[in-house]
């Protein structure tokens, strides 16, 4: 990439300099979520905030094809080579179902779609285990945690930053995310996994220490007594509902692999391929302000639709709780009242903002490399202009 990496001749205590001493943080005015919420929702249509059921039938069919899709596996034989080729393109739509479990379930536990508490009980469980995320511990640490203190310096879903002490949570993050410092091989490797070692790092954090001090999350934040109690009995029916697909699929390397890893493989990098765009180029802010922390993608329509929209994440961080479908809507109203303050870009030019850039916070609006040779203002944070109100 032509840039200077870090080596071991630069030395731990150097101590880079900020390119943007004058970097306009303050320059922007930051507003708060609910400001643009208060603003936006009289001019959106009453039926987007009324509840979508439709999401639930989606989920269905979707772990009625993984169901296919494994039983299909178990018939998988290494000695018939044609059954496996055919197998491959029934692993990617499997792996879409993946995508689809993660994003639709996301979106059912922001609403009120399911009232019957069992019923979203199960559905949330069934919908999120291919994740390994109990569903107690995503309301933690994504509908409050993350939605609540949106890449601020409390997110735990933010960047490492660079002061931040060395733990291996934060050297497989620098291994994994796209920046200007990353190898291949980690990248690729990291799209597999990635979304694992999130969910690993902070069901460790709170099942095993709940402190609020454990040094490996990017944020390490506490869940109630009660709460830990439940994560630790979904983990193990998580665990259950694993071990239950390898006794459909068999525990035979070829079927596994095809039928079981792959899917998942290919699911969690479709998923965190959006993830790492939501917000990883974007500054720090104290403020919740999703026009300035969050990215939203110009997608083919049929990602949108397969996908429940999940490219508008600006617009989803301003109306959590919304049906998905009305999405358009409310990009439509932030390019007219907020069109230079919006972070709209097409998928590709958000992937190459991350390559370009360090994935370490030095302050809220520059990026540094994980040894500091390389620092870099927020590419989205250098106009200054802070657009107009509604
Ligand atoms: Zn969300």
């Amino acid at each position: 990439m032509g840039l200077p990496r870090c080596s071991p001749a630069h030395p731990r205590n150097f101590l880079p300099q900020l390119s943007s001493p004058e970097a306009p943080v303050d320059a922007r005015i930051l507003i708060a979520q609910p400001d643009y919420a208060r603003q936006l929702r009289p001019l959106l249509p009453a039926s987007a905030f009324a509840p979508d059921r439709s999401t639930l039938t989606v989920l269905g069919l979707n772990v009625s094809i993984l169901m296919l899709g494994w039983a299909m596996a178990r018939q998988l034989n290494i000695s018939h080579w044609q059954g496996l080729i055919l197998f491959l393109p029934f692993a990617l739509v499997m792996g879409n179902a993946v995508v689809v479990l993660l994003f639709g379930t996301h979106d059912l536990m922001h609403s009120k779609a399911i009232r019957q508490p069992q019923l979203r009980r199960v559905v949330e469980l069934l919908g999120l285990a291919l994740l390994w995320m109990p569903p107690t511990l995503w309301k933690a640490v994504h509908n409050r945690e993350h939605h609540g203190k949106t890449n601020s310096e409390q997110d735990p879903d933010r960047n490492y930053t660079f002061n931040q002490p060395q733990s291996w949570g934060k050297r497989i993050q620098n291994l994994f995310v796209p920046s200007v410092e990353v190898q291949p091989f980690w990248l690729y490797l990291g799209m597999t996994s990635a979304w694992g070692v999130h969910a690993f790092r902070n069901l460790t954090s709170v099942l095993l220490f709940n402190n609020g001090s454990t040094r490996y999350p990017v944020f390490s934040f506490q869940v109630s007594a009660k709460e830990r109690r439940q994560i630790a009995i979904e983990l193990a029916a998580v665990v259950m509902i694993h071990l239950a697909i390898i006794g459909l699929v068999g525990l035979r390397p070829v079927p596994l692999l095809l039928g079981y890893f792959l899917p998942i493989w290919i699911g969690y990098s479709i998923v965190i391929a959006y993830i790492y765009t939501n917000h990883m180029a974007c500054q720090i802010t104290d403020i919740n302000d999703p026009l300035i922390n969050s990215i939203s993608l110009k997608m083919p329509g049929i990602f949108d639709t397969l996908h429940f929209n999940f490219s508008y994440h600006t617009e989803h961080h301003i109306f959590p709780g919304m049906n998905p479908d009305y999405y358009p809507h409310v990009r439509a109203l932030l390019l007219e009242h907020y069109p230079k303050r919006f972070n709209l870009l097409g998928a590709r030019q958000a992937w190459q903002l991350l390559m370009q850039t360090p994935r370490h916070y030095l302050d809220a609006t520059t990026f540094a490399s994980s040894c500091g040779s390389i620092n870099q203002p927020c590419p989205l944070s250098v106009d200054p202009a802070p657009g107009t109100g509604v």
